[in-house]
């Protein structure tokens, strides 16, 4: 070979070299980000999806599997715990994955807003939080917090899983949740899907962002029944999210039995079942009744009167609903017993 064609086949290798390097540095990362369950409680059992981020952006809204398990312009998922009793008790608020804290506030009360004037909490509607940057264009917020318990400051690294504080009920909130919601490139996204849920041109990144275990967790339910309790004195929805009318033995003299349920996301048409069976496993209360009008929450309850007739013993109540379109369904079930 000569000198020439040495020189000439260098300069081939060396400008595919930096051909292929540049190729390399221009090409789009995908990123790799994993979202963990940004709680320490039990889906299903200690906790719930109470709603999903609404994906529609007209006046109307819908969640990510075309449902109406959200509400308009709601831009996180909102983990809701059973009542303020297990919230006194403490559930841990974990980061979803590593970072580092943007920023958090603490010092807001945990109070139901519907016995605050909305304004004092305006601007700081997501309450007490905190705010984690993850790097790969990723940010995680935690709102609604219990007071004094954020346990991370501006500045801090964490990793998956830390705890940065407790589920509350400061800001906009009539519950004890958290509200949870992601960024991507300073873009509110929805974590189930990878789709942005504001207006934006960057490319959705069309995945979902929890880790498998968790999004396997998180197995959507079209209907769905928060929670369902007994008691002998007239329910109603503000206390139950105090904790109160939890399942307890009924006495034969307080004349009533008042089984309640809490639903979530119900549809004009959606069937509502209460079923009452005896010590001796005969249904003595079977009540159906169909849904006139949608809503996100709604309370409802039985009442039975003639107690004084009933055997003493265990008994159980079981609330039902289901979505005939949707041949969809889910129960919960409460043993109790009425005593002497
Ligand atoms: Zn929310």
């Amino acid at each position: 070979m000569t000198d020439i064609k040495k020189s000439l086949s260098i300069l081939f290798f060396l400008c595919l070299a930096v051909f292929l390097c540049a190729g390399q540095t221009t090409k789009v990362k995908i990123p790799t980000v994993r979202l963990g369950f940004p709680l320490k409680c039990t889906i299903g059992k200690d906790c719930w999806i109470l709603a999903y981020p609404d994906v529609d952006n007209s006046k109307k809204w819908k969640d990510y599997k075309g449902g109406t398990r959200t509400y308009n312009t709601h831009k996180g998922t909102d983990f809701v715990i059973k009542n303020q009793k297990r919230m006194n008790y403490r559930v841990p608020v974990v980061a979803a994955a590593h970072g580092r804290v943007l920023g958090t506030r603490d010092g807001l009360k945990d109070i139901n807003v519907k016995k605050i004037d909305k304004k004092s909490i305006e601007k700081r509607e997501c309450g007490n939080r905190v705010a984690i940057l993850h790097g790969q264009g990723f940010l995680t917020d935690y709102c609604h917090m219990l007071k004094g318990s954020v346990k991370v400051k501006k500045g801090d690294y964490v990793k998956a899983g830390d705890l940065l504080g407790y589920v509350g009920m400061s800001g906009l909130t009539e519950t004890p949740h958290m509200h949870f919601s992601v960024q991507y490139k300073n873009k509110k996204i929805d974590p189930f899907t990878g789709k942005f849920i504001e207006k934006t041109k960057i490319p959705a990144l069309n995945r979902s962002l929890w880790k498998p275990e968790v999004e396997l967790k998180l197995k959507y339910r079209p209907v769905f029944i928060y929670n369902i309790g007994v008691t002998a004195v007239k329910p109603n929805d503000v206390e139950m999210q105090e904790g109160n009318f939890e399942q307890q033995d009924i006495k034969k003299n307080s004349g009533y039995i008042y089984i309640w349920a809490d639903t979530l996301s119900i549809k004009k048409g959606d069937v509502l079942k209460f079923v009452l069976t005896d010590p001796l496993g005969r249904v003595i209360i079977n009540k159906k009744s169909v849904i006139d009008k949608p809503n996100v929450r709604r309370f409802f309850y039985l009442t039975h009167k003639n107690i004084r007739k009933l055997e003493l013993g265990q008994y159980n109540a079981k609330v039902l609903i289901y979505r005939p379109a949707k041949q969809a369904s889910y129960q919960k079930t409460v043993d109790f017993y009425v005593i002497d």
